[in-house]
């Protein structure tokens, strides 16, 4: 089965939204396997979004996930990466629809409260990043 990689960002676990977000993706169907809570340093963080670096929002956006709490996970399931990012909503929670997370849950595309990788290939990538081999099931 395929693997994903979620993050619930520094404002989603603040706003205690942690066991919301979780329910939503194993309501669908998905197994958790693997969680740990952590405070990434802004080195972690630019590293995660090291595709955005070119970005004018990129120090901000640094700074806005190393600020706090993250939850990482993974989640495996059929089409978890393309289905996952459903269940997320889009980028911006403006154009988010209702009965996502994001179109449900916040406002500003600043702080969209959590993370999905964008292809199998990144969720490789930021598994590798998070978690030891050991800390997946
Ligand atoms: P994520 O990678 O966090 O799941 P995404 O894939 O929907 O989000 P990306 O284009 O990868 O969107 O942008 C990463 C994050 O950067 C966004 O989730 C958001 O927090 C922030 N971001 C994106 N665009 C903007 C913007 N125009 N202004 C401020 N922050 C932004
Ligand atoms: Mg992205």
């Amino acid at each position: 089965y395929e693997r994903t990689f979620i993050a619930i960002k520094p404002d989603g676990t603040e706003r205690r939204l942690v066991g919301e977000i979780i329910g939503r993706f194993e309501k669908k169907g998905f197994k958790l396997v693997g969680i740990k809570i952590l405070h990434p340093t802004p080195e972690q963080a630019a590293k995660h979004y090291d595709d955005l670096k070119s970005k004018p929002f990129f120090d901000g956006l640094v700074k806005y996930f190393s600020s706090g709490a993250v939850v990482c996970m993974v989640w495996e399931g059929k089409d978890v990466v393309k289905t996952g990012r459903k269940l997320i909503g889009e980028t911006n929670p403006a154009l988010s629809v209702p009965g996502s997370i994001r179109g449900d849950l916040c406002i500003e595309v600043g702080r969209n409260i959590i993370h999905g990788s964008d292809s199998t290939q990144s969720a490789n990538d930021e598994i590798t990043l998070w978690f030891g081999e050991t800390e997946v099931t």
